[in-house]
């Protein structure tokens, strides 16, 4: 075998096995597995598929050395951003990308929906510079392209025209920001034709906000269900839920199970752009992701921003994105914290709709070995990963701090 990963902690599982690996993909998973090949013990630690972001936004992230963040909110943050982009070339995305790529896949992240502005003012060249990465990064990670318009469609001319150049040259998923233009319904109706047109998933920015009075989320419930595109379309942010009370959170959320639309709590951002306007006991505006979950919504967590307006902070840690969730939304129960952990692994799968994932024997060898027993301790202690595979081949290395105590 090329790859035996000794004594893992497979899951959770009480019992250790051997995990034997050939030509990239998982071929044996047994108790003192006889094979041949270079070994790894991970002496009983934890192993799990790798991490994977839906939602994160490469290029535009590491440029808050160019940009005003003093206001916080998201207005300021669209408008630096649309200031900054107008310098952004194919080199400086590729540059600043590959920074936050290189974290991801140092914290384990194996998989990577990366959501990508076009427009007038930016044209291709944030998706030039992207597409050099999604290839130049593939032995370690593999990134889908969400192209969105972050600036308008309806309301400005040309950034249609730019999606579909994406869509044909490999843009695998359409993206919304309905709230960017002035008839929302039409953007989200026009993402959908484009959808269809191109085979493509949906994955939109929605209802951002406090204001409950007027929710998209019926509307893309709505036409999920009429175009038949249930298990194809997720939706981020959605901060608005937060501020709903019990009951129309529920009937939100059955609304959402029945129509096969999930969603992206993105709980960095959400936390550092809502409650802007409070002087004082600021709510969290960050969706309970864990309470939709109880209703057979699928959720993932995920970073978005990553060292810009929208969020300063960032090691695209998605442990630390699960414990930053489970601390802001009272997540206590341990089946609860097992399930943030899910949401940056088996649900963020499904959610994009990856197969070839899992610890199983045949599937690709896409694994994190993570210094914890369990997936709630890892979440509860933020645990460090120490090991990660891209098919069957080691892609990091960390080291387990130790402890220089007097002798
Ligand atoms: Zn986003």
């Amino acid at each position: 075998m090329d790859l035996i990963l000794r004594n893992a902690r497979i899951d959770g599982s009480t019992d250790l096995r051997d995990i034997g690996i050939a030509e990239g993909r998982i071929v044996a998973i047994e108790a003192g597995l006889a094979a041949e090949g270079e070994t790894l013990d991970l002496g009983g630690r934890l192993v799990t598929p790798g991490f994977i972001e839906t939602h994160i936004h490469l290029d535009k992230s590491c440029i808050l050395d160019r940009c005003r963040s003093e206001k916080g909110d998201l207005e300021e943050a669209i408008e630096q951003v649309a200031l900054a982009k107008k310098a952004f070339t194919p080199d400086d995305v590729y540059a600043r990308g590959a920074r936050t790529l290189t974290k991801a896949i140092l914290n384990g992240t194996t998989h990577m929906r990366t959501h990508l502005e076009v427009d007038p003012g930016i044209g291709l060249r944030g998706f030039e510079g992207v597409k050099r990465l999604v290839e130049d990064f593939r032995w370690a990670i593999d990134v889908e392209i969400c192209v969105f318009p972050q600036e308008g469609l309806l309301n400005n001319p040309g950034t249609d025209e730019l999606m579909v150049a994406a869509l044909k040259n490999g843009a695998r998923v359409v993206g919304a920001a309905p709230y960017t233009d002035t008839n929302p319904h039409g953007q989200i109706d026009r993402v959908f034709e484009m959808a269809k047109e191109f085979d493509a998933d949906i994955d939109m920015h929605l209802d951002f906000g406090a204001d409950t009075s007027n929710l998209d989320l019926d509307y893309v419930c709505r036409l999920t269900e009429r175009e038949r595109w249930g298990g194809r379309v997720a939706i981020g942010h959605v901060t608005k839920l937060s501020a709903l009370g019990t009951k129309p959170l529920s009937e939100a959320a059955k609304r959402m199970a029945n129509a096969g639309v999930a969603l992206t709590v993105l709980p960095s951002t959400d936390l550092y752009l809502m409650g802007r306007n409070a002087e004082h006991s600021a709510p969290r505006g960050v969706t309970a992701a864990h309470r939709l979950l109880h209703h057979g919504v699928n959720c993932s967590l995920s970073t978005n921003n990553v060292l810009n307006p929208f969020t300063p902070f960032g090691d695209c840690s998605l442990i630390r994105m699960a414990n930053l969730y489970a601390n802001i939304c009272h997540v206590g129960a341990k089946a609860d914290i097992e399930e943030c952990y899910r949401m940056v692994t088996s649900r963020s799968a499904a959610l994009m709709r990856i197969d070839d994932y899992g610890i199983a024997v045949g599937k690709s060898a896409d694994l994190v070995v993570v210094d914890a027993p369990d997936r709630a301790a890892a979440v509860a202690e933020l645990a460090a990963p120490l090991y990660g595979f891209k098919r069957g081949r080691r892609t990091f290395t960390r080291a387990p701090a130790t402890l220089n105590a007097p002798v």
